[in-house]
């Protein structure tokens, strides 16, 4: 576990200045938002602040305005999203520093909250300027970040705003760390990881990490294709990188000699054509896949034996769905296959961790998202770090 300082090791805060990075780069539809699960994340932070009597300064992006003030993507506009989640009036302020900061602070009681401009107004914050930083820590008596979803960028008030003042890790900051930590960094053996999705491509460098971590690495979703093919499998008309071939055999190979175990799915769905329950789907061994047809899901012997392979372990992490998950039936195996995880985490018997858009998607569409140990709703934050990269945000934070 990374050592870092949070809300705990905070002295007496009454009076003063918190500068809290949160993520309230929040989903917009008609000018509110249609997920707040961000701003949740952040409440526990916000709000024990409030109690201790500290004034709470947000930062936070929104859109990218790429260094110039943009009426459409003032953080003005989640205000009212963050105020219902907070249960709580807070005060916008049009800027991240200058007098404008300096009166509203004068303004602000103690437990008052305040909402500072979208920080990528300024071009200082991505370039990660010390002068843009240390304009902004002139305000504040500490820092805390509570934006993991950001501790992949090494931005002013992700990274460098933590070199200037006192920095804490946020409450949900911590929560993140130690479900990551309990996954991959220090986890109770065998581990198995699922790798699913479109493309090995876009996951080459997971793939990579992996294999020299896990016991068992459970591929899926279109990648799986890929590794198939390696392997000698026709797979029609499937979703498939022939170019990466070398790479998927590279891997594993890497994988034998590392002592993980590599499973690719034996049986499989397969359609003439992508949508909602097909005529021509039917269920078929691998090599048995016709010219004309596309895998879009991983079969049902092939589940229940990476069910078996998932009793045996103790921790589990998981990225990627298995199959074409938003159209029936081709969600069954994912579907399927984390209700048997989140069944044997709730008996117990294992740690389960999962990240990625399309895959926080997936399990709650499984019904699975609340019997998990821990989901990451950090899209880019959660793949570099399951790529074994440490996060400057986060190294940032160490003490
Ligand atoms: P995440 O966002 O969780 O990291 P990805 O974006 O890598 O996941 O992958 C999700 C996408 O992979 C989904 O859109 C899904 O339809 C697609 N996918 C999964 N299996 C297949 C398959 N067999 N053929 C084509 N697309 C697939
Ligand atoms: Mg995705």
């Amino acid at each position: 576990m990374p050592n870092f300082k949070t809300l705990d090791d905070l002295g007496e805060i009454t009076g003063k200045v918190a500068l809290v990075r949160v993520d309230l780069n929040l989903p917009m539809l008609g000018g509110s938002a249609t997920d707040v699960t961000r701003v949740e994340a952040a409440k526990p932070t916000v709000l024990e602040l409030c109690e201790r009597g500290a004034k709470v300064l947000l930062l936070a992006h929104f859109g990218r305005p790429k260094g110039q003030r943009h009426s459409t993507m003032s953080t003005s506009f989640v205000q009212g999203d963050v105020e219902e989640v907070f249960g709580k009036e807070i005060m916008f302020i049009p800027e991240v520093t200058g007098p404008v900061v300096e009166q509203s602070i004068g303004i602000l009681g103690n437990g008052d909250i305040g909402l500072l401009d979208n920080v990528r107004f300024w071009p200082g914050e991505e370039a990660n300027d010390p002068e843009f930083a240390k304009g902004i820590a002139a305000y504040g008596d500490f820092y805390i970040n509570d934006a993991f979803s950001a501790a992949h960028r090494a931005h002013a008030t992700t990274e460098g705003l933590a070199h200037i003042l006192p920095a804490y890790a946020g409450r949900a900051m911590e929560r993140e760390l130690a479900a990551l930590d309990a996954a991959l960094g220090n986890p109770e053996q065998p581990v198995a990881a699922v790798v699913g999705g479109a493309k090995v491509s876009s996951k080459l460098a997971v793939l990579e990490n992996l294999v020299g971590k896990v016991q068992h690495l459970i591929i899926g979703g279109g990648m799986a294709n890929t590794f198939l093919a390696a392997r000698g499998v026709d797979v029609g008309k499937s979703l498939c990188e022939h170019d990466l071939t070398a790479t998927a055999n590279a891997i594993m190979d890497k994988a034998d000699h590392a002592g993980c175990t590599v499973h690719l799915p034996y049986d499989v769905t397969v359609a003439k054509e992508f949508a909602a329950n097909p005529s021509s789907v039917r269920t078929c061994n691998v090599h048995e896949v016709a010219d004309d047809e596309m895998i879009l899901d991983v079969g049902p012997q092939a589940v229940e034996a990476l069910g078996d392979v998932l009793k045996t372990c103790r921790t589990l992490v998981w990225n990627g769905p298995m199959g074409a998950f938003e159209m029936e039936p081709f969600d069954s195996a994912t579907v399927a296959l984390a209700r048997i995880a989140a069944a044997l985490t709730q008996d117990g018997s294992l740690i389960s961790v999962a990240g990625g858009g399309d895959t926080v998607a997936a399990l709650n569409h499984a019904g699975v998202a609340d019997d998990f140990t821990y989901i990451s709703t950090a899209g880019g934050a959660f793949l570099e770090w399951m790529e074994g990269k440490e996060l400057p945000g986060v190294a940032a934070l160490r003490v």
